[in-house]
């Protein structure tokens, strides 16, 4: 089951590669719907999804209000964000290895998460173009990534309790610009011009539980395979990553966090490979649906 907003902004439901329209479902079926876009549902909260995915369910079976599942029929999850991402930097060790030397900096491990934001302006979703930004960098790069949606507030969550706040993932590209990350010796710039932060197609649930280590995220450049990895190869789990996130500071409803990327990212090729016009960038990631972007051809 994923949870996807339908162009036009309603909310839809992603089961077994059928697109099911939960507004046109629930008026067949006779069904109340709790709520109908996207943040209507996180903001429900948990027994009001259950609601939702019972409408789902009943419509998948009974084959109403469903079509085949194809990633134009939908937008960006979250049509907007209400916060910035919280970002995870160096959360595997292969990829802090291969890109130390090339910003200039330590190649030692975090002993702690590592931890910037990308601004709300840089939310696209899926197919969307990521713009080329042509005059303002010249060295975009793509970075695979889980995020996660937290569905339930918190501040000092326990790593314990860390799953229950969680509403599910989705997949994730920290575009980047490295001559700006590195110019400039922080990361906001480089990580927060607009549209790059393409998210979704799908939010996945997880019910509150754990997703498993052997959980595979892939990142192809134009179908060439440049990052696999599994969870299991985070430096910090998810689990830290929330305890540490949430220490001091309430996570909201809806709020994203990004976990970190692996290894073989442009920057981290001898010579490095940069995205050029018209790349495509596809993270997929085990039981979600895959996130598909081109970055512009012309100046954006
Ligand atoms: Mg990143």
């Amino acid at each position: 089951m994923h949870y996807v907003t339908i162009n036009g902004g309603g909310l839809g439901v992603v089961i077994n590669h059928e697109l099911i329209d939960l507004q046109t479902a629930s008026i067949s079926l006779g069904l109340a719907l709790p709520c109908t876009d996207m943040w209507g549902l996180i903001d429900a909260g948990s027994e009001a999804q259950l609601e939702v995915e019972n409408v789902a369910r009943q419509a998948h079976e009974r084959r109403i209000a469903g079509s085949p599942y194809e990633p134009q029929k939908v937008t960006s999850a979250l049509p907007h964000l209400r916060r910035n991402v919280f970002c995870i930097g160096k959360n595997y060790a292969d990829h802090a290895a291969e890109i130390a030397d090339k910003m200039g900096i330590s190649a030692d491990l975090p002993k702690y998460p590592i931890v910037f934001s990308k601004a709300t302006n840089t939310l696209i979703g899926p197919l969307d173009t990521i713009p080329l930004h042509a005059g303002v960098t010249r060295k975009i790069d793509y970075e695979g990534e889980l995020a996660l949606v937290i569905g339930k507030a918190g501040v000092n969550i326990t790593k314990q309790d860390a799953w229950q706040h969680i509403l599910g993932y989705a997949c994730y590209n920290d575009v980047s610009a490295r001559d700006l990350q590195k110019r400039h010796g922080q990361w906001h710039l480089g990580k927060c011009l607009d549209g790059f932060g393409p998210m979704g197609p799908a939010i996945t649930p997880t019910y509150g539980q754990a997703l498993s280590n052997d959980t595979r995220l892939t990142c192809k450049v134009n179908g060439e395979v440049r990052q696999d990895a599994t969870l299991a190869q985070m430096i910090f789990d998810i689990p830290t990553l929330i305890a540490t996130l949430s220490a001091g500071i309430t996570l909201e409803v809806g709020d994203v966090i990004a976990t970190g990327t692996p290894a073989g990212v442009g920057m981290g090729f001898n010579p490095m490979r940069f995205l050029e016009p018209g790349d495509e960038v596809e993270v997929a990631i085990d039981g979600t649906l895959p996130l598909t972007n081109t970055l512009a051809k012309t100046k954006t």
